[in-house]
């Protein structure tokens, strides 16, 4: 609760939240459930699910809450409080994609596609590779270099690295969170 910032017991269980969730039919947890377990101390079920993994931060359910609850936050909370317990990622790309995000936007203040992309893909091959499964990770490479290459006809791919005026602030709050162990 306290690292989230969001006030779980106020959470009645109405399930408004789980109506909208456009991810709970696939991850068989919906936001009310997710809260309940954090709730009953269901460490393993909490950090375990995939919602936590799924969930796309479209802040539908805190729109609809009436107690304003933000399960993105929650659910952001618990990826890092699975990664500081090393519990193995349900599904890896997403933990990828996530470390790969947040490493890019702490260097230049925003999003570098060109570094973005080469940080996803070396996580995700270390990922691959701890299983063995040398195919997946050429397939990756091969759909990657298929998007890169429509990403550059459609000039939506740039090469040049742009850094953001306040670059110092957003690295200081990086570094605030780090210390508050966010
Ligand atoms: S909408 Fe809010 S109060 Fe209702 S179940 Fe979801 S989180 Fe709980
Ligand atoms: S923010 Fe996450 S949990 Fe909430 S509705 Fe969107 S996908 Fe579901």
């Amino acid at each position: 609760m306290e690292r989230s910032g969001q006030n779980l017991l106020a959470c009645y269980q109405c399930r408004r939240c789980a109506a909208g969730c456009p991810v709970g039919d696939m991850t068989a947890v919906t936001p009310d459930r997710l809260i309940r377990m954090v709730l009953l101390g269901e460490k393993d079920d909490a950090l375990g699910n995939l919602l936590v993994w799924k969930c796309v931060a479209c802040y539908t359910c805190g729109t609809r809450c009436p107690n304003s609850i933000q399960t993105s936050r929650i659910t952001e909370t618990l990826k890092q409080m699975a990664k500081e317990r090393l519990v193995e990622p349900m599904t890896p790309k997403v933990a990828s994609f996530h470390d790969a995000f947040t490493k890019s936007v702490s260097h230049f203040g925003r999003l570098s596609e060109l570094e973005f992309m080469g940080l996803y893909e070396m996580k995700n091959a270390a990922s691959e590779l701890k299983q063995g499964r040398w195919k997946a990770i050429l397939d990756e490479i091969m759909d990657q270099a298929k998007l890169g290459l429509s990403m550059i006809k459609k000039r939506r791919m740039h090469f040049s690295i742009e850094k953001i005026k306040g670059l110092s602030e957003v690295k200081g709050l990086y570094r605030k969170s780090k210390d508050q162990g966010l």
